[in-house]
C-alpha cells in the first residue's frame, strides 16, 4: 500500500484471477502499477487476497512479449525448448502486418485446402468477453464449425450441463454474498480459503453470525475449523455420499414437499432412486459413518435458508455431472432455490470463465447457451453477421481436438490466452499435438509452454493495459480499465482478433469494444438492460437485470424456471466408479489442485516477485505416516509416476490429506502436474479426471 503522493493516476478495474471477480484501484506512476487496493465491488466491498493485492507485477515482467515473433526457419524442432527470456533462438522479430500475415494466410491456407474443420481454436477465460465473443465468432464465421472452445472444459463444463439439464441456467442461481441471509450451507469439493479467498471470509463470517457450515472433501482445509461438519469422504464417492444423504431427507420426511410439488418434475423417480443408498450401505463406501451422514442430512433439511457451493472436487470426474445432479436435487428437495440465502453456486475459477462461456466461447453453444444444433438460432447469429451458414453439429471439444490433431483431422490452431502444454489431462499426448500442427498462431503475454510450438506468436495485452467486460462467479458483468500502456508493440487482444479476421476475408469493422458489446447484446437475452454506457459509470450490473435502474436479481428462479414447463427437474445419478482404480503397482490416489499463491498453470504467478518468492517451488503433500513409511523426510525429493509418466519435485507433510493420497498443485512446469493425469472424460460435461488418478510414490534416491 502506499499514500496518494506515492501514485499519478489511480484506475478502477477488476482482479485478473480468480471468478470472485474483487474490484480494484490500479495505483499508477511512470507509468507502472506501483499497488493495489480493494475498492467496494459487490462482490468484495473492499476486500482482496494476496493474488489481487501483490500478484500484478507480472504485467511489467522482463519476458513480455513485445513484438510480433514469426518462427525461424532454422529453428530447432518444436518442443517444450524455448527460453521465454530469450525467445529470439527459435523466433525473428516481425512487423505487425508481417505476423498477421503469416499468422491469417497458414490458417486460410488449411481451411482452404483441407476445409475449415482442419483449424480449431481455443480462447480463454482471461479475456474479456468482447474478445471471447469475437474469437467464437471468428471460428464459427470464418471456419464454419463449432470446433472452439476454452477451459471451462477443464473446470466447471459438468457443473454447467448439469445446470443447464435441470434448472434451465448455466450460471449460479444465487450470489455467494446470499450467504449473508442463510442458515446453513454445504462447501464440497473446494477450498474457497485458498482458491476463492475473499468468498471465504463471507462464509467464516456466515458461521460466525451462527450458520450451520458443513464442508465436505476428501482433502482437509483449514475452513474446516469454522464448519460444525468437516466430512473428509473418499475420493470418487461423491453420489454415494450425496445420494445417501437424501436418501435420510427422503426416509425421514425432511423436503420440501409443497416446494417440489409445484416445481419441480421427477420427483417420484428420484425417490424410488434414493431408496437404495442408505447412509448403512454407503458408510463404507464414501468412508463416513452412517450416524453423521443422518447428522448432515438433517442439518441441512432443518435450514430455513441453505446454499451449496462447489467446485472443481465435484467437476473434475467422469462422474463430474452425476455429482451436480445430485447437489441440484438436494437444493430442489429441500426448497433452496430461488429465495433469500438459498441457492446453487458453483464457484467459477478463472474471472471471465462465466463471460467466456456466456459468449460462446463453447462448442454447443451461441452466446446465451442457445444451441448450435438451433437453425432459428444459427440464423438469429448468421443475421447480425451478415454472413453465411455455419455447421449444425456441435463442435469438438478440448480434449477432443487435441485427439482430432493426433488424428489427422485437425491441422491448425488459432490459440488465445489458453496453455494446453500445462493445462490439458495427459499432457505429453497434448504437447506431441500440438508439435504435429501444421500451422499454430498464439496469442498470449509471454512465450508460455504452448508459445513453444507455436509458428507465429501475438504480443497481447494484460488485464490492466485494455478495456472491457469480464463475468464473475455471481453473474456480476463489471468494466475492466486500463491503467498503463501495452509494453512495446503489444496490442489489445480484441484489435488483434479484428486484425486477423479482416486478413482471413470476414467483414469486421470494430474499432472500440464497445461496438462488439453492443452486438452482443443483440442476442442475448441476459444482457437485457445492460448497456456498456451503464458500466462505464456503475461499474458492475448483474443479469438479469429488470430494468435500466435494476442493479440486478442477486437470486433467480423464486418464480419458476427457464424450462419448457417452468419446472426444475430431479435427474437421479447412479454410482460410476472413476476411469482407474489403484492397484499393486500404482497403490495410491492422485488429486490435483490449486495453492493460495499461484494461479493455474503458472504463467503469471510465478512471474510476481510476492507470490513466487512465497512458494517458489514445485512440491506436493502427504500424510506424515505415509511419508515415514516411504522412507521419506519432509522436504526431500519425491516420485510420482502413473501409467502416463514421471515427475520429481519436493515432498511436504500435510495431516489435511489422507493416508492414501498424494495433493500436487499444478502451477509447475519443472513438474508439471498434467504429466500424470488422466485423460478421461465424463459423457455430459466431457471434462477430464484430474480429480483422480492412480499413483505410485517412490524415494528419489540422489546420486
Ligand atoms: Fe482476486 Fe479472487 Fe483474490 Fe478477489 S479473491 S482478490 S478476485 S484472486
Amino acid at each position: 500500500t502506499g499514500d496518494s503522493e506515492d501514485y499519478d493516476s489511480e484506475v478502477a478495474s477488476v482482479c485478473p484471477f480468480c471468478g470472485v471477480g474483487c474490484q480494484i484501484s490500479l495505483k499508477v506512476k511512470d507509468g507502472r502499477v506501483k499497488f493495489v487496493e480493494g475498492l467496494d465491488g459487490p462482490a468484495n466491498e473492499g476486500r482482496l487476497c494476496v493474488k489481487g493485492r501483490f500478484g500484478f507485477d507480472y504485467i511489467h515482467h522482463a519476458h513480455r512479449v513485445t513484438k510480433p515473433l514469426i518462427r525461424r526457419d532454422d529453428a530447432p524442432e518444436k518442443g517444450l525448448n524455448v527460453d521465454p527470456a530469450n525467445p529470439l533462438t527459435h523466433f525473428r522479430e516481425a512487423t505487425w502486418d508481417e505476423a498477421l500475415d503469416v499468422a491469417a494466410s497458414g490458417l486460410a491456407h488449411l481451411r482452404d485446402t483441407h476445409g475449415g474443420a482442419s483449424v480449431a481454436g481455443f480462447g480463454s477465460a482471461k479475456c474479456t468477453n468482447e474478445e471471447a465473443y469475437l474469437f467464437q465468432k471468428m471460428i464459427r464465421q470464418g471456419f464454419g464449425h463449432n470446433n472452439v472452445d476454452h477451459c471451462t472444459r477443464l473446470c466447471h463444463a459438468s457443473s454447467v450441463a448439469a445446470l443447464i439439464e435441470n434448472v434451465g441456467s448455466g450460471a449460479v442461481t444465487a450470489t455467494f454474498n446470499e450467504i449473508e441471509n442463510a442458515d446453513v450451507a454445504i462447501v464440497i469439493g473446494c477450498n474457497p480459503a485458498e482458491n476463492h479467498p475473499v468468498a471465504a471470509t463471507y462464509f467464516k463470517q456466515f458461521t460466525k453470525r451462527g450458520g450451520k457450515l458443513i464442508v465436505m472433501d476428501p482433502r482437509g482445509q483449514s475452513l474446516s475449523r469454522f464448519a460444525t461438519h468437516m466430512l473428509q469422504f473418499r475420493p470418487g464417492a461423491d453420489v454415494s455420499l450425496l445420494n445417501a444423504i437424501m436418501h435420510v431427507i427422503v426416509e425421514e420426511g425432511l423436503y420440501d414437499a409443497a416446494y417440489i410439488s409445484s416445481m419441480t418434475e421427477n420427483w417420484e423417480a428420484e425417490k424410488a432412486h434414493l431408496a437404495d443408498f442408505s447412509p448403512e450401505k454407503m458408510a463404507d463406501i464414501c468412508g463416513i459413518d452412517a450416524q453423521t451422514l443422518r447428522d448432515v442430512a438433517r442439518t441441512f433439511a432443518a435450514g430455513k435458508a441453505g446454499m451449496i457451493f462447489w467446485g472443481m472436487g465435484v467437476s473434475q470426474h467422469i462422474h463430474g455431472t452425476d455429482n451436480s445432479r445430485c447437489l441440484i436435487s438436494l437444493a430442489l428437495m429441500t426448497g433452496n432455490v430461488g429465495k433469500p440465502g438459498a441457492g446453487l453456486h458453483p464457484l467459477r475459477g478463472q474471472n471471465n470463465v462465466q463471460g467466456a462461456s456466456d459468449a460462446g466461447l463453447v462448442p454447443m453453444f451461441l452466446p446465451d447457451y442457445q444451441s448450435v444444433t438451433d437453425d432459428g438460432v444459427r440464423s438469429a447469429f448468421t443475421s447480425v453477421w451478415q454472413s453465411g451458414d455455419f455447421s449444425a453439429e456441435k463442435g469438438l471439444t478440448v480434449t477432443e481436438i487435441i485427439n482430432d490433431i493426433h488424428a489427422g483431422n485437425t491441422r491448425g490452431m488459432y490459440i488465445l490466452g489458453e496453455n494446453p502444454a500445462m493445462s490439458d489431462p495427459d499432457v505429453t499426448h497434448a504437447r506431441d499435438a500440438l508439435a504435429k500442427l501444421e500451422h499454430l498462431v498464439v496469442q498470449d503475454i509471454f512465450v508460455t509452454e504452448t508459445a513453444n510450438y507455436a509458428d507465429v506468436i501475438l504480443p497481447a495485452s494484460a488485464f490492466a493495459e485494455k478495456i472491457g467486460t469480464v463475468t464473475n462467479t455471481n453473474r456480476q458483468v463489471q468494466m475492466g480499465r486500463p491503467a498503463v500502456a501495452p509494453p512495446g508493440d503489444a496490442r489489445e487482444d480484441w484489435w488483434i482478433e479484428v486484425e486477423l479476421a479482416k486478413r482471413l476475408g470476414l467483414n469486421w469493422t470494430y474499432t472500440h469494444p464497445s461496438q462488439v458489446f453492443a452486438e452482443m447484446a443483440l442476442n442475448m437475452k441476459s444482457l437485457l438492460n445492460i448497456t456498456w454506457a451503464r458500466l462505464e459509470t456503475q461499474n458492475a450490473v448483474t443479469y438479469p437485470s429488470l430494468s435500466p435502474e435494476d442493479p440486478g436479481q442477486a437470486i433467480v428462479f423464486g418464480d419458476g424456471f427457464p424450462r419448457d414447463n417452468n419446472r426444475a427437474k430431479f435427474t437421479p445419478a447412479d454410482v460410476i466408479a472413476p476411469d482407474e482404480a489403484p492397484d499393486a503397482e500404482y497403490p495410491m490416489i492422485l488429486i490435483t489442485g490449486r495453492q493460495l499463491e499461484h494461479w493455474h498453470t503458472g504463467s503469471m504467478t510465478r512471474r510476481s516477485k510476492v507470490l513466487d518468492a512465497v512458494e517458489p517451488e514445485a512440491n506436493c503433500s502427504l500424510h506424515p505416516k505415509t511419508l515415514r513409511a516411504l522412507g521419506i523426510t519432509a522436504g526431500d525429493f519425491i516420485r510420482l509416476t502413473t501409467r502416463r509418466g514421471t515427475v520429481a519435485l519436493m515432498a511436504r507433510a500435510d495431516r489435511a490429506v489422507a493416508e492414501d493420497m498424494v495433493f500436487l498443485p499444478f502451477a509447475f512446469v519443472e513438474a508439471a502436474a498434467n504429466i500424470l493425469t488422466n485423460s478421461a472424460i465424463d459423457p455430459y460435461g466431457k471434462i477430464p479426471e484430474f480429480k483422480f488418478s492412480a499413483v505410485r510414490a517412490e524415494k528419489v534416491v540422489m546420486s
